[in-house]
Protein backbone atom coordinates (compact mmCIF):
# COMPACT_ATOMS: atom_id res chain seq x y z
CA UNK A 1 0.00 0.00 0.00
CA UNK A 2 2.88 2.32 1.03
CA UNK A 3 5.85 0.98 -1.07
CA UNK A 4 7.45 4.02 -2.10
CA UNK A 5 8.20 4.96 2.04
CA UNK A 6 11.47 3.39 3.55
CA UNK A 7 11.38 1.21 6.31
CA UNK A 8 12.00 3.39 9.63
CA UNK A 9 13.41 1.60 12.84
CA UNK A 10 13.67 3.27 16.40
CA UNK A 11 14.13 2.47 20.09
CA UNK A 12 10.72 3.16 21.78
CA UNK A 13 11.57 2.60 24.98
CA UNK A 14 13.06 4.86 27.66
CA UNK A 15 17.20 4.82 27.76
CA UNK A 16 17.87 3.26 30.56
CA UNK A 17 17.84 -0.19 32.48
CA UNK A 18 14.02 -1.94 32.31
CA UNK A 19 13.15 -5.92 32.02
CA UNK A 20 12.24 -5.02 28.44
CA UNK A 21 13.07 -2.82 25.39
CA UNK A 22 11.75 -2.66 22.31
CA UNK A 23 12.96 -1.72 18.76
CA UNK A 24 9.80 -0.35 16.64
CA UNK A 25 10.34 -1.23 12.60
CA UNK A 26 7.96 0.40 10.43
CA UNK A 27 7.99 -0.31 6.55
CA UNK A 28 7.72 -2.61 3.51
CA UNK A 29 11.08 -4.10 4.42
CA UNK A 30 10.23 -4.75 8.34
CA UNK A 31 9.61 -8.43 7.79
CA UNK A 32 12.53 -9.20 5.55
CA UNK A 33 15.02 -7.17 7.73
CA UNK A 34 13.68 -8.82 11.08
CA UNK A 35 13.52 -12.41 9.16
CA UNK A 36 17.13 -12.10 8.83
CA UNK A 37 18.29 -11.63 12.14
CA UNK A 38 16.14 -13.80 13.86
CA UNK A 39 15.96 -17.35 14.69
CA UNK A 40 13.13 -19.31 16.50
CA UNK A 41 12.85 -22.92 17.82
CA UNK A 42 12.06 -25.60 15.79
CA UNK A 43 13.05 -23.15 12.86
CA UNK A 44 9.68 -21.49 12.47
CA UNK A 45 9.79 -18.70 10.13
CA UNK A 46 8.93 -15.08 10.80
CA UNK A 47 7.16 -14.47 7.97
CA UNK A 48 4.73 -17.39 8.92
CA UNK A 49 3.96 -15.91 11.80
CA UNK A 50 0.68 -14.67 12.74
CA UNK A 51 -0.22 -10.82 12.99
CA UNK A 52 -0.51 -9.92 16.59
CA UNK A 53 1.02 -12.83 18.35
CA UNK A 54 4.64 -13.16 20.46
CA UNK A 55 6.99 -15.43 18.62
CA UNK A 56 9.96 -16.55 20.76
CA UNK A 57 13.40 -16.58 19.80
CA UNK A 58 17.25 -15.05 19.55
CA UNK A 59 18.07 -11.94 17.31
CA UNK A 60 21.71 -13.48 15.61
CA UNK A 61 24.46 -10.80 14.65
CA UNK A 62 23.92 -11.30 10.58
CA UNK A 63 27.96 -11.32 10.44
CA UNK A 64 28.92 -13.19 13.48
CA UNK A 65 26.01 -15.45 13.56
CA UNK A 66 26.78 -15.06 16.99
CA UNK A 67 23.42 -14.78 19.33
CA UNK A 68 22.73 -10.95 20.52
CA UNK A 69 19.82 -11.07 22.69
CA UNK A 70 16.60 -13.34 23.94
CA UNK A 71 13.43 -11.92 22.30
CA UNK A 72 9.99 -11.90 21.97
CA UNK A 73 8.92 -10.63 18.28
CA UNK A 74 5.46 -9.33 17.44
CA UNK A 75 4.18 -9.10 13.95
CA UNK A 76 1.40 -6.30 12.90
CA UNK A 77 0.81 -6.70 9.44
CA UNK A 78 -0.50 -3.53 6.86
CA UNK A 79 -2.90 -2.12 7.10
CA UNK A 80 -3.67 -3.65 10.88
CA UNK A 81 -0.56 -1.44 12.70
CA UNK A 82 -0.26 1.50 14.26
CA UNK A 83 1.45 2.67 11.37
CA UNK A 84 -0.45 1.03 8.65
CA UNK A 85 2.44 -0.42 7.18
CA UNK A 86 4.12 -4.08 8.34
CA UNK A 87 5.49 -3.52 11.91
CA UNK A 88 7.40 -5.43 13.97
CA UNK A 89 8.39 -4.58 17.00
CA UNK A 90 11.83 -6.72 18.82
CA UNK A 91 11.02 -6.96 22.44
CA UNK A 92 14.54 -7.28 23.42
CA UNK A 93 15.92 -7.29 27.62
CA UNK A 94 16.18 -3.72 28.44
CA UNK A 95 19.59 -2.55 28.60
CA UNK A 96 21.02 0.28 26.52
CA UNK A 97 23.76 -2.26 25.14
CA UNK A 98 21.04 -5.07 24.17
CA UNK A 99 18.62 -2.89 22.34
CA UNK A 100 21.38 -0.16 20.74
CA UNK A 101 23.36 -3.14 19.28
CA UNK A 102 19.97 -4.54 17.91
CA UNK A 103 19.37 -1.52 16.37
CA UNK A 104 22.27 -0.76 14.66
CA UNK A 105 21.54 -4.11 12.88
CA UNK A 106 18.97 -3.28 11.73
CA UNK A 107 19.96 -0.40 10.23
CA UNK A 108 22.49 -2.03 8.86
CA UNK A 109 20.14 -4.12 6.50
CA UNK A 110 18.73 -1.16 5.30
CA UNK A 111 15.89 0.68 7.46
CA UNK A 112 16.43 4.58 8.37
CA UNK A 113 16.23 5.74 11.41
CA UNK A 114 13.01 7.07 12.90
CA UNK A 115 12.52 10.80 12.99
CA UNK A 116 11.06 12.24 16.36
CA UNK A 117 7.33 10.93 16.10
CA UNK A 118 7.44 9.32 12.44
CA UNK A 119 5.62 6.07 13.54
CA UNK A 120 2.85 8.55 14.77
CA UNK A 121 3.25 10.60 11.79
CA UNK A 122 2.85 8.02 9.44
CA UNK A 123 -0.03 6.88 11.46
CA UNK A 124 -1.62 10.04 10.44
CA UNK A 125 -0.20 10.14 7.19
CA UNK A 126 -1.55 7.03 6.06
CA UNK A 127 -4.88 8.02 7.80
CA UNK A 128 -5.27 5.55 10.54
CA UNK A 129 -5.31 8.88 12.83
CA UNK A 130 -6.61 12.62 12.31
CA UNK A 131 -3.43 14.79 13.21
CA UNK A 132 -5.31 16.00 16.78
CA UNK A 133 -5.82 12.27 17.57
CA UNK A 134 -2.03 12.14 16.70
CA UNK A 135 -1.20 15.48 18.98
CA UNK A 136 -3.52 13.16 21.84
CA UNK A 137 -0.57 10.55 21.06
CA UNK A 138 1.87 12.86 22.76
CA UNK A 139 -0.48 14.52 25.35
CA UNK A 140 -1.00 11.11 26.31
CA UNK A 141 2.57 9.97 26.96
CA UNK A 142 3.06 13.17 28.98
CA UNK A 143 0.22 13.56 31.19
CA UNK A 144 0.68 14.25 34.52
CA UNK A 145 -2.56 13.51 36.39
CA UNK A 146 -5.00 10.70 36.00
CA UNK A 147 -7.08 13.65 34.62
CA UNK A 148 -5.30 14.41 32.23
CA UNK A 149 -4.39 10.77 30.76
CA UNK A 150 -8.75 10.84 30.61
CA UNK A 151 -8.55 14.04 28.52
CA UNK A 152 -5.60 12.74 26.26
CA UNK A 153 -7.33 9.02 25.87
CA UNK A 154 -11.09 10.78 24.74
CA UNK A 155 -9.07 13.49 22.29
CA UNK A 156 -7.02 10.21 20.83
CA UNK A 157 -10.08 8.42 20.22
CA UNK A 158 -11.53 11.08 18.66
CA UNK A 159 -13.64 13.19 20.74
CA UNK A 160 -12.29 15.94 19.31
CA UNK A 161 -12.19 14.81 15.95
CA UNK A 162 -15.88 13.56 16.06
CA UNK A 163 -17.32 17.03 17.05
CA UNK A 164 -15.48 19.30 14.82
CA UNK A 165 -16.06 16.79 11.60
CA UNK A 166 -19.51 16.86 12.30
CA UNK A 167 -19.72 20.92 12.72
CA UNK A 168 -17.32 20.64 9.45
CA UNK A 169 -20.10 18.96 7.21
CA UNK A 170 -22.94 20.93 8.58
CA UNK A 171 -20.87 24.31 7.56
CA UNK A 172 -20.03 22.19 3.86
CA UNK A 173 -23.54 21.24 3.82
CA UNK A 174 -24.80 24.67 3.82
CA UNK A 175 -21.76 26.14 1.84
CA UNK A 176 -22.54 23.64 -1.51
CA UNK A 177 -26.18 24.87 -0.80
CA UNK A 178 -25.38 28.69 -0.99
CA UNK A 179 -22.58 28.02 -4.09
CA UNK A 180 -25.86 26.46 -5.94
CA UNK A 181 -27.38 30.21 -6.16
CA UNK A 182 -23.78 31.15 -7.52
CA UNK A 183 -24.27 29.93 -11.06
CA UNK A 184 -28.03 30.89 -10.97
CA UNK A 185 -27.25 34.63 -10.29
CA UNK A 186 -31.43 35.41 -11.05
CA UNK A 187 -32.32 32.86 -8.26
CA UNK A 188 -32.59 34.80 -4.83
CA UNK A 189 -32.47 32.88 -1.39
CA UNK A 190 -35.94 33.18 -0.11
CA UNK A 191 -36.19 34.61 2.70
CA UNK A 192 -37.51 32.01 4.62
CA UNK A 193 -34.27 30.04 3.57
CA UNK A 194 -32.20 32.51 4.62
CA UNK A 195 -33.73 32.51 8.23
CA UNK A 196 -33.47 29.16 8.50
CA UNK A 197 -29.53 28.59 7.52
CA UNK A 198 -28.78 31.38 9.36
CA UNK A 199 -30.55 30.01 12.51
CA UNK A 200 -28.28 27.25 11.55
CA UNK A 201 -24.90 28.79 11.35
CA UNK A 202 -25.89 30.69 14.72
CA UNK A 203 -26.32 27.26 16.18
CA UNK A 204 -23.14 26.59 14.51
CA UNK A 205 -21.12 29.25 16.25
CA UNK A 206 -22.25 28.96 19.30
CA UNK A 207 -21.06 25.69 19.63
CA UNK A 208 -17.72 26.73 18.45
CA UNK A 209 -17.95 29.33 21.04
CA UNK A 210 -18.29 26.57 23.55
CA UNK A 211 -15.72 24.65 22.69
CA UNK A 212 -13.54 27.90 22.90
CA UNK A 213 -14.41 28.06 26.52
CA UNK A 214 -13.67 24.87 27.73
CA UNK A 215 -9.55 25.64 26.68
CA UNK A 216 -9.65 28.09 29.55
CA UNK A 217 -9.48 25.09 32.18
CA UNK A 218 -8.84 22.23 29.57
CA UNK A 219 -5.28 24.21 28.87
CA UNK A 220 -4.15 23.36 32.71
CA UNK A 221 -4.54 20.10 32.40
CA UNK A 222 -2.06 19.65 29.06
CA UNK A 223 0.12 21.94 30.14
CA UNK A 224 0.04 22.49 34.18
CA UNK A 225 -1.37 25.15 35.63
CA UNK A 226 2.15 27.33 36.10
CA UNK A 227 1.93 28.20 40.05
CA UNK A 228 4.45 30.83 41.95
CA UNK A 229 4.86 30.41 45.68
CA UNK A 230 6.38 33.87 46.35
CA UNK A 231 7.38 35.35 49.90
CA UNK A 232 10.16 37.07 51.61
CA UNK A 233 12.69 34.52 53.14
CA UNK A 234 11.72 32.46 55.79
CA UNK A 235 7.75 32.30 55.85
CA UNK A 236 7.83 28.99 55.06
CA UNK A 237 8.12 28.63 50.92
CA UNK A 238 10.14 25.13 51.20
CA UNK A 239 7.79 24.39 53.83
CA UNK A 240 4.87 24.33 51.63
CA UNK A 241 6.25 22.82 48.63
CA UNK A 242 7.18 19.52 50.93
CA UNK A 243 3.56 19.65 52.91
CA UNK A 244 2.08 19.52 49.59
CA UNK A 245 4.81 17.23 47.92
CA UNK A 246 4.18 15.13 50.75
CA UNK A 247 1.11 12.97 49.99
CA UNK A 248 1.17 13.42 45.92
CA UNK A 249 4.91 12.56 44.92
CA UNK A 250 5.68 15.62 42.55
CA UNK A 251 6.27 14.04 38.92
CA UNK A 252 9.94 15.77 38.02
CA UNK A 253 10.27 16.02 34.37
CA UNK A 254 14.56 16.57 33.67
CA UNK A 255 14.52 18.18 29.88
CA UNK A 256 17.15 17.15 28.16
CA UNK A 257 20.01 19.83 27.81
CA UNK A 258 18.80 22.42 29.68
CA UNK A 259 20.23 22.93 33.27
CA UNK A 260 18.34 21.96 36.28
CA UNK A 261 17.12 25.54 36.38
CA UNK A 262 14.03 24.02 33.98
CA UNK A 263 13.18 21.22 35.99
CA UNK A 264 9.90 20.89 35.96
CA UNK A 265 7.60 19.81 38.64
CA UNK A 266 4.50 18.78 38.94
CA UNK A 267 1.92 18.47 42.13
CA UNK A 268 -1.33 16.26 41.72
CA UNK A 269 -3.96 18.71 43.01
CA UNK A 270 -7.32 16.55 42.74
CA UNK A 271 -6.46 15.82 39.37
CA UNK A 272 -4.90 19.17 38.32
CA UNK A 273 -1.26 19.47 37.26
CA UNK A 274 0.36 22.23 39.01
CA UNK A 275 3.66 23.31 37.56
CA UNK A 276 5.48 24.47 40.38
CA UNK A 277 7.74 27.59 39.27
CA UNK A 278 11.18 27.61 39.82
CA UNK A 279 11.46 24.89 42.46
CA UNK A 280 15.03 25.19 42.61
CA UNK A 281 15.04 28.68 43.46
CA UNK A 282 12.63 28.07 46.66
CA UNK A 283 14.73 25.42 47.79
CA UNK A 284 18.33 27.52 46.64
CA UNK A 285 17.09 30.96 48.15
CA UNK A 286 19.10 29.76 51.58
CA UNK A 287 22.05 29.85 49.33
CA UNK A 288 21.65 33.23 47.25
CA UNK A 289 22.03 36.66 48.72
CA UNK A 290 18.34 37.31 50.18
CA UNK A 291 17.94 39.99 48.43
CA UNK A 292 18.46 37.89 45.03
CA UNK A 293 16.10 35.09 46.50
CA UNK A 294 12.97 37.77 46.91
CA UNK A 295 14.02 38.90 42.73
CA UNK A 296 13.68 36.06 41.76
CA UNK A 297 10.85 34.95 43.59
CA UNK A 298 9.29 37.92 42.34
CA UNK A 299 9.51 37.44 39.04
CA UNK A 300 8.05 33.65 38.83
CA UNK A 301 5.16 35.89 39.32
CA UNK A 302 5.36 37.41 35.84
CA UNK A 303 4.02 33.88 34.13
CA UNK A 304 2.32 32.18 36.49
CA UNK A 305 -1.23 31.34 36.04
CA UNK A 306 -1.68 31.54 40.13
CA UNK A 307 0.29 32.97 42.86
CA UNK A 308 0.13 31.30 46.53
CA UNK A 309 1.44 34.58 47.86
CA UNK A 310 2.97 33.91 51.40
CA UNK A 311 3.19 35.61 54.70
CA UNK A 312 4.59 34.71 57.99
CA UNK A 313 1.69 35.50 60.56
CA UNK A 314 3.63 34.98 63.77
CA UNK A 315 6.01 38.22 62.63
CA UNK A 316 4.76 41.46 61.69
CA UNK A 317 4.37 42.50 58.18
CA UNK A 318 7.56 43.89 56.74
CA UNK A 319 8.71 45.82 53.71
CA UNK A 320 9.31 42.66 51.49
CA UNK A 321 5.78 41.53 52.50
CA UNK A 322 4.39 44.87 50.97
CA UNK A 323 6.40 43.93 47.57
CA UNK A 324 4.67 40.65 47.45
CA UNK A 325 0.94 42.16 47.94
CA UNK A 326 2.28 44.92 45.14
CA UNK A 327 3.58 42.41 42.86
CA UNK A 328 0.12 39.75 43.00
CA UNK A 329 -2.17 42.90 42.60
CA UNK A 330 -3.14 41.93 39.16
CA UNK A 331 -3.07 38.42 39.31
CA UNK A 332 -4.76 35.03 40.46
CA UNK A 333 -3.68 34.97 43.69
CA UNK A 334 -4.30 32.72 47.10
CA UNK A 335 -2.58 34.54 50.21
CA UNK A 336 -1.68 32.08 52.23
CA UNK A 337 -0.64 32.85 56.40
CA UNK A 338 1.51 30.50 57.44
CA UNK A 339 2.58 29.74 60.83
CA UNK A 340 -0.67 29.15 62.04
CA UNK A 341 0.60 27.04 65.51
CA UNK A 342 2.15 30.07 66.57
CA UNK A 343 0.47 33.29 67.81
CA UNK A 344 -0.69 34.95 65.55
CA UNK A 345 1.16 39.00 65.66
CA UNK A 346 -1.26 41.02 63.15
CA UNK A 347 -4.61 40.50 62.58
CA UNK A 348 -6.65 38.80 59.71
CA UNK A 349 -9.02 41.66 58.96
CA UNK A 350 -6.07 44.43 58.88
CA UNK A 351 -4.36 42.16 56.49
CA UNK A 352 -7.52 41.70 54.03
CA UNK A 353 -8.37 45.40 53.94
CA UNK A 354 -4.40 45.05 52.07
CA UNK A 355 -5.58 42.97 49.60
CA UNK A 356 -6.85 45.36 47.12
CA UNK A 357 -9.02 42.47 45.33
CA UNK A 358 -12.12 41.21 47.34
CA UNK A 359 -12.62 38.52 45.50
CA UNK A 360 -9.00 37.03 46.98
CA UNK A 361 -8.78 34.04 48.85
CA UNK A 362 -6.67 34.11 52.03
CA UNK A 363 -5.96 30.75 54.65
CA UNK A 364 -4.30 30.06 57.64
CA UNK A 365 -2.15 27.24 57.37
CA UNK A 366 0.84 25.57 59.28
CA UNK A 367 2.67 24.27 56.96
CA UNK A 368 5.66 22.18 59.39
CA UNK A 369 2.05 20.78 60.85
CA UNK A 370 0.15 20.11 57.67
CA UNK A 371 -2.95 22.17 59.03
CA UNK A 372 -5.05 23.38 56.12
CA UNK A 373 -3.18 22.18 53.24
CA UNK A 374 -6.32 20.52 52.34
CA UNK A 375 -8.13 23.30 52.26
CA UNK A 376 -5.19 24.78 49.86
CA UNK A 377 -5.47 22.34 47.65
CA UNK A 378 -9.83 22.83 47.91
CA UNK A 379 -9.18 26.71 47.05
CA UNK A 380 -6.67 26.22 44.00
CA UNK A 381 -8.69 24.20 42.71
CA UNK A 382 -11.51 25.81 43.27
CA UNK A 383 -10.11 29.20 42.40
CA UNK A 384 -8.77 27.44 38.75
CA UNK A 385 -11.32 25.71 37.43
CA UNK A 386 -14.74 27.19 37.99
CA UNK A 387 -16.43 25.69 35.34
CA UNK A 388 -14.51 22.24 35.34
CA UNK A 389 -17.41 20.24 36.66
CA UNK A 390 -19.89 21.48 33.70
CA UNK A 391 -16.95 21.19 31.43
CA UNK A 392 -15.45 17.81 31.79
CA UNK A 393 -18.69 16.13 30.53
CA UNK A 394 -17.98 16.80 27.02
CA UNK A 395 -15.54 17.60 24.89
CA UNK A 396 -12.58 19.74 26.36
CA UNK A 397 -9.84 21.56 23.91
CA UNK A 398 -6.56 21.45 25.73
CA UNK A 399 -4.37 22.47 22.79
CA UNK A 400 -3.59 25.98 21.63
CA UNK A 401 -3.77 25.07 17.92
CA UNK A 402 -7.24 23.96 17.85
CA UNK A 403 -8.20 26.74 20.08
CA UNK A 404 -6.88 29.04 17.85
CA UNK A 405 -8.18 27.31 14.26
CA UNK A 406 -12.09 27.25 16.50
CA UNK A 407 -11.72 30.84 17.30
CA UNK A 408 -11.26 31.83 13.48
CA UNK A 409 -13.76 28.96 11.71
CA UNK A 410 -15.88 31.10 14.43
CA UNK A 411 -15.04 34.93 13.05
CA UNK A 412 -15.23 33.60 9.60
CA UNK A 413 -18.94 31.93 10.45
CA UNK A 414 -19.68 35.71 12.36
CA UNK A 415 -18.48 37.08 9.00
CA UNK A 416 -20.93 34.60 7.04
CA UNK A 417 -23.97 35.38 8.97
CA UNK A 418 -23.78 39.28 8.71
CA UNK A 419 -22.23 38.91 4.86
CA UNK A 420 -25.89 36.86 5.02
CA UNK A 421 -28.19 38.88 7.15
CA UNK A 422 -26.83 42.44 5.04
CA UNK A 423 -27.81 40.77 1.38
CA UNK A 424 -24.29 40.62 0.57
CA UNK A 425 -23.32 38.76 -2.42
CA UNK A 426 -23.30 34.72 -2.20
CA UNK A 427 -19.85 35.10 -3.66
CA UNK A 428 -18.97 36.71 -0.16
CA UNK A 429 -21.37 34.33 2.08
CA UNK A 430 -19.42 31.33 0.35
CA UNK A 431 -16.25 32.95 1.08
CA UNK A 432 -16.11 32.78 4.39
CA UNK A 433 -17.82 29.43 5.05
CA UNK A 434 -15.22 28.02 2.88
CA UNK A 435 -12.45 30.36 5.18
CA UNK A 436 -14.57 28.32 8.27
CA UNK A 437 -14.39 24.72 6.92
CA UNK A 438 -10.33 25.71 6.33
CA UNK A 439 -9.69 26.26 9.82
CA UNK A 440 -11.66 23.76 10.97
CA UNK A 441 -9.86 21.42 8.74
CA UNK A 442 -6.77 22.67 10.25
CA UNK A 443 -7.77 20.99 13.61
CA UNK A 444 -8.11 17.30 11.97
CA UNK A 445 -5.91 17.50 9.77
CA UNK A 446 -7.64 17.81 6.57
CA UNK A 447 -5.58 20.79 5.75
CA UNK A 448 -2.05 20.73 6.71
CA UNK A 449 1.39 22.50 5.73
CA UNK A 450 4.63 20.26 6.20
CA UNK A 451 5.17 23.56 8.39
CA UNK A 452 2.63 22.49 10.49
CA UNK A 453 3.59 19.09 10.22
CA UNK A 454 7.03 19.75 11.38
CA UNK A 455 6.23 21.95 14.69
CA UNK A 456 3.83 18.87 15.73
CA UNK A 457 6.03 16.48 15.33
CA UNK A 458 9.38 17.68 16.28
CA UNK A 459 8.05 17.87 19.64
CA UNK A 460 7.99 14.15 19.96
CA UNK A 461 10.95 11.58 21.17
CA UNK A 462 12.34 9.53 18.23
CA UNK A 463 10.52 5.86 19.12
CA UNK A 464 7.28 7.22 19.22
P1 LIG B 1 11.47 29.81 52.99
O1 LIG B 1 12.72 30.55 53.16
O2 LIG B 1 10.33 30.72 52.67
O3 LIG B 1 11.56 28.68 52.02
O4 LIG B 1 11.10 29.21 54.43
P2 LIG B 1 11.32 27.74 55.02
O5 LIG B 1 10.30 26.82 54.51
O6 LIG B 1 12.74 27.36 54.87
O7 LIG B 1 10.97 28.00 56.53
C1 LIG B 1 11.70 28.92 57.33
C2 LIG B 1 11.61 28.49 58.79
O8 LIG B 1 10.25 28.56 59.22
C3 LIG B 1 12.04 27.06 59.01
O9 LIG B 1 12.76 26.99 60.22
C4 LIG B 1 10.74 26.30 59.12
O10 LIG B 1 10.85 25.15 59.92
C5 LIG B 1 9.83 27.32 59.75
N1 LIG B 1 8.43 27.11 59.41
C6 LIG B 1 7.90 26.97 58.21
N2 LIG B 1 6.57 26.76 58.29
C7 LIG B 1 6.26 26.78 59.60
C8 LIG B 1 5.03 26.63 60.34
O11 LIG B 1 3.95 26.43 59.80
N3 LIG B 1 5.12 26.74 61.69
C9 LIG B 1 6.30 26.95 62.34
N4 LIG B 1 6.27 27.04 63.66
N5 LIG B 1 7.47 27.09 61.67
C10 LIG B 1 7.45 27.01 60.33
Amino acid sequence: MFSDVDTIAAISTPLGEGGIGIVRISGKDSLTIAGQIFVAPKNKLLRDAKSFQLTYGYVIDPVTRGKVDEVLLSVMRSPHSYTKEDVVEINCHGGMISLTKILEIVLGLGARLAAPGEFTKRAFLNGRIDLSQAEAVLDLIRSKTDESRRIALDQLQGGLSEKITTLRDRVMDICVHIEAYIDFPEDEIETDSKLELSASLQDMRQKLLMLVKTYDEGRFFREGLSTAIVGRPNVGKSSLLNALLQKDRAIVTEIPGTTRDIIEEYLNIKGLPLRIMDTAGIREVKDLAEQEGVKRSLQSIENADLVLALFDRSEPLQEEDFEVLKRTMDKKTIFVLNKSDLPAAFDRTVFSSLISHPSSLFLNISATRGDGIEELKDAIFGSCLKNWKEAREGVVVTNLRHKTAIQNAHASLTNAIKALSENQPIEIIALELRDSLEKLGEIVGAITTEDILERIFNEFCIGK
